[in-house]
């Protein structure tokens, strides 16, 4: 009998006001009065509906941004001010656990025990760290070498209005892991959330606006992509934008974003490979391989996603891991027992079971899984594929669901090359015993994040992004809070 998991009050109250944007402070549906639905992964029911946003909307939101970054108070707000302001959003998030808790969970799927580990408390440290560099941006003062008396400093200003884009694998973590350094770096900002996945950002909103932030400078825009989202990309009055998504819209906003030259920071796709060494650990390593490939259904841009074993480890490795997919319990995230959840919507499940439908066809050999799972919602079974070439489109491409594919290795000295063998560099994680072979190896690998006997973690004072086609820039960190400001050099003679 699956458990009927009853929604806290609070989160029943939350569904039935309305999902609406907020621009310049208030609280408003699209100006065409379209809305776009919002459904449950785990049955296909409509939750509720969201303002399906337009260029109309974006054009508000960006000129309420304007005048906010221009104007007091947050143009003269003093950086501890706006630290107390952040600090105060993240114990906001803490007071509201359990409604973000559940309402991610209903949005996008994945279980309970994840938006409540990891998400929501993943979001208030976010504002939390944040919140401590509002007080620490600063410049420099380098000796100018010329004759003569002068003096030169540096100055971090806000890059100025931001779009943030975010996509709907980690929902309230992308918006938080966003908002949190534009905002610390003086920036007001456009945040236009996936669609599939806007709830718990328009509730962030609100308690963005109860934190005290002044009207303005904050707006969330829903609506679809290729209408929200590129109105905001293309907007000649946004300076920059941050986007978290797929390599495929990441090329599509370096020409959105010529017209203003606006700067572009890009977290984009990955296919990242988990290397296991002759000498590793290899069941803490088959444990690992599991994690990065299942956790979040596979929805991670830096999930494990290829798999590389020496072949006299080979067999052992993949039936370890064939094994553990077993013991996933597929269910709805709301159930305590779900270990595995639905992909966010079907056509992402279409997607991913066509990737699988494409490997079958080229000769590849599903191992375990590749099937949809349930009669409702979209589930999809941990899926293993072996007997794979390189150039196969499931070796190559991102799939973002829980499949993953195996090679055996026979010739060490390849692995670098392997690991490097796909248009991505988003991250690489190596298992093994010997941390000189995992140094080496690490330094040949082309990637933004490498991982030694660990899944990828991370955190807000990580720096995060890919080479290659996997991005442009770096999240978190000091890099993360560079990338919201323009420096400026101001020189006296004395
Ligand atoms: P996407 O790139 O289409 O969407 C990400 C965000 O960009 C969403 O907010 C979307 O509304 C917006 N967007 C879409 N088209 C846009 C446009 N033309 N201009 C501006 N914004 C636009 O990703 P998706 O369709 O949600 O997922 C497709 C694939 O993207 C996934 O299967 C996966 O491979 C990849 N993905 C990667 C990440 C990541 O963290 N790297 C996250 C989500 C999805």
């Amino acid at each position: 009998m699956p458990v009927i998991y009853k929604y806290s009050a609070a989160t029943e109250c939350s569904l039935k006001r309305p999902f609406q944007m907020l621009i310049g402070g208030a609280w408003v549906n699209a100006e065409s009065g379209e809305t776009l639905e919002t459904r449950n992964p785990a049955d296909g029911s409509v939750i509720t509906t969201i303002p399906a946003g337009d260029k109309v909307d974006i054009d508000q939101a960006v000129v309420a941004a304007r005048r906010a970054f221009e104007n007091s108070p947050w143009a003269g707000m003093t950086p501890g001010i706006r630290a107390k302001l952040l600090w105060r959003v993240a114990e906001l998030i803490e007071e509201h656990a359990d409604v973000f808790a559940e309402l991610e969970t209903l949005d996008n799927g994945k279980p309970l025990k994840a938006s409540r580990a990891l998400d929501v408390p993943g979001a208030a440290a976010y504002f939390r760290y944040w919140s401590g560099w509002c007080t620490k941006v600063s410049g420099q003062t380098p000796q100018l070498d010329l004759p003569g008396e002068f003096m030169a400093m540096t100055l971090r200003e806000p890059v100025g209005v931001v779009g943030l884009i975010t996509p709907w694998n980690f929902p309230l973590l992308s918006a938080a892991s966003k908002l949190g350094p534009a905002l610390a770096a003086g920036c007001t900002a456009v945040l236009k959330p996936a669609e599939q996945t806007s709830l718990t950002a328009l509730r962030l909103g609100e308690l963005l606006m109860e934190a005290g932030l002044p009207a303005g400078v904050v707006n969330i825009v829903t609506g679809l992509g290729i209408k929200a989202g590129a109105a905001l990309a293309e907007h000649q009055g946004v300076d920059k934008i941050s986007f978290t998504g797929s390599t495929a819209v990441g090329k599509s906003l370096l020409v959105a974003s010529q017209g203003n030259l606006k700067r572009l920071t890009l977290e984009l796709g990955g296919k990242s490979p988990t290397i296991i060494l002759p000498d590793a650990d290899l069941d803490r390593a088959i444990a690992g391989a599991a994690h990065a490939i299942f956790r979040n259904a596979g929805q991670v841009c830096a999930a494990g996603s290829r798999l590389y074993v020496p072949r006299r480890q080979f067999d052992y490795v993949v039936n370890g891991i064939v094994s553990m997919s077993g013991d996933y319990k597929i269910g709805p995230g709301s159930d305590p027992e779900t270990t595995l959840g639905p992909l966010v919507s079907e056509r992402q499940r279409e997607r991913v079971l066509g990737y699988v439908d494409d490997a079958r066809q080229d000769g590849a050999q599903i191992l375990t899984g590749g099937r949809a799972y349930g009669n409702a919602g979209y589930f999809v079974e941990p899926t293993i594929i072996g007997n794979v070439k390189p150039d196969m489109k499931v070796v190559q491409e991102e799939i973002f669901g829980p499949v993953l594919v195996v090679t055996p290795v026979d010739d060490l000295e390849e692995l670098a090359a392997l690991a490097n063998n796909t248009i991505y560099g988003l991250s690489a994680s190596i298992w093994t015993r010997d941390i000189s072979s995992a140094y080496k190896l690490a330094r040949r690998i082309r990637a933004g994040t490498i991982t030694i006997n660990s899944g990828n973690i991370g955190g807000p004072n990580i720096p995060f992004g890919g080479f290659k086609q996997s991005g442009w820039g770096r999240e978190n960190g000091v890099q993360g809070i560079e990338s919201f400001t323009e420096l400026k050099t101001v020189i006296t003679a004395l």
